[in-house]
């Protein structure tokens, strides 16, 4: 039976609170870091598995921690007087990804189930858990002119094999977490996120960087043509990274969000070629498209059904894809070319 809570009022957020963020040497917690410190916050945890040389993003000012949390040791260390935690990391990547890697996404849930027990002992005001589209019923978006998904579309459930069912039952801990022993939890379910700082070649980066890239490598390497996975025809929606942080910002500090997953995602969709046209637009190219069918290629078509999150918020992600494509498409070309000339970059 659902337990139904009474919300107290928190005591207003102070710049000097300590704001803990795992996952912060990948793109969104990178992200969310610069975003927290350009507000005016004094004390920001980072912590990440990766070594501090492979993190997108090391922010100055920023306790940047390299630690895993899959253990629990670590989840309590890093808890440790923190006021509000933003739970970004996960073992994860493009379709490519999480097709291939099911054992490792769902091997996640070690990640969270041990830090939302550390964040509830600690005594933490906020937890807010990333969630995803990959959590919603895959029946429902078998058709590339797919109706947009709702919050209620999640059950019956049938999520994404691996990936998608962690989510689903890592919202369920958090729901759980604030009926049973009143820790407030933020559940953001995140519809493909793109722009600079984040992963753009070696497996794991998804659609928008990975044809930025190659895009660069065609005009680069005089190739004029380009491979595309699939036929091209499944279409996405694909929100910017400035949106994503804003977002995360927005929903943590509602409490009629407490414990109520909401989409976080633009509802412009587009199929993976007109993905491709934008980008050919942005690089002043025009590529000879070859389809590998064999390539992996995830649900038909999946959108955000933003009904709920404009109700609520009165906002919802609204940055053109055109506008943040080109700035991320800018991004990538320096990374390529400083690669190029054999300086370090994060990949
Ligand atoms: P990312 O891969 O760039 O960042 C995740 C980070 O978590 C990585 O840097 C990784 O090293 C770290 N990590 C993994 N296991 C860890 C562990 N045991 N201990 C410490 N750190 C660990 O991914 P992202 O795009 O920044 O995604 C952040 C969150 O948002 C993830 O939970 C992801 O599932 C979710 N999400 C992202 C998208 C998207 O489009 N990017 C969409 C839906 C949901």
């Amino acid at each position: 039976m659902e337990t139904k809570r009474l919300v107290e009022k928190d005591p207003p957020l102070k710049k000097d609170d300590l704001i803990l963020i795992t996952g912060a040497g990948g793109f969104i917690g990178g992200n969310l870091a610069l975003y927290f410190t350009k507000k005016g916050f004094t004390r920001i945890r980072a912590v990440d598995k990766k070594p501090l040389s492979e993190w997108y993003l090391k922010v100055p000012g920023v306790e940047s921690l390299c630690l895993d949390v899959s253990q629990e040791d670590n989840c309590h260390r890093v808890c440790e007087g923190a006021v509000e935690v933003y739970q970004l990391a996960a073992d994860m990547g493009g379709m490519g990804f999480i097709e291939r890697f099911r054992v490792e996404c769902l091997r996640s849930i070690l990640i969270n189930t041990h830090m939302i027990e550390a964040a509830w002992r600690a005594g933490v005001r906020r937890y807010f858990f990333s969630s995803s589209a990959c959590a919603y019923n895959t029946d429902l978006q078998q058709d590339p002119n797919v109706r947009a998904l709702k919050e209620s579309d999640a059950y019956p459930a049938m999520a994404e094999r691996g990936y998608g069912w962690e989510k689903l039952i890592s919202e369920m801990f958090c729901q759980e977490y604030w009926a049973e022993r009143g820790m407030k939890t933020l559940i953001a379910r995140f519809h493909n996120v793109y722009g600079p700082h984040g992963t753009w070649d070696g497996g794991r980066e998804k659609a928008p960087a990975a044809l930025c890239r190659k895009v660069i490598e065609a005009i680069d390497t005089g190739k004029k043509s380009i491979t595309l996975w699939g036929d091209g025809t499944p279409t996405r929606s694909f929100m910017f990274i400035e949106d994503c942080v804003k977002g995360i910002d927005l929903i943590m500090h509602r409490d009629d969000l407490i414990a109520t997953p909401i989409n976080l995602g633009t509802s412009e969709l587009v199929s993976i070629n007109e993905l491709l046209s934008k980008i050919e637009k942005i690089a002043g190219v025009k590529l000879k498209r070859h389809h590998d069918l064999t390539a992996p290629r995830g649900v038909a078509g999946r959108n955000s059904d933003n009904t709920f999150i404009k109700q609520v918020l009165g906002w919802e992600p609204n940055t053109p894809l055109a506008k943040g494509l080109a700035v991320t498409y800018q991004w990538i070309h320096e990374q390529y070319h400083n690669r190029k000339q054999g300086r370090h970059v994060v990949e």
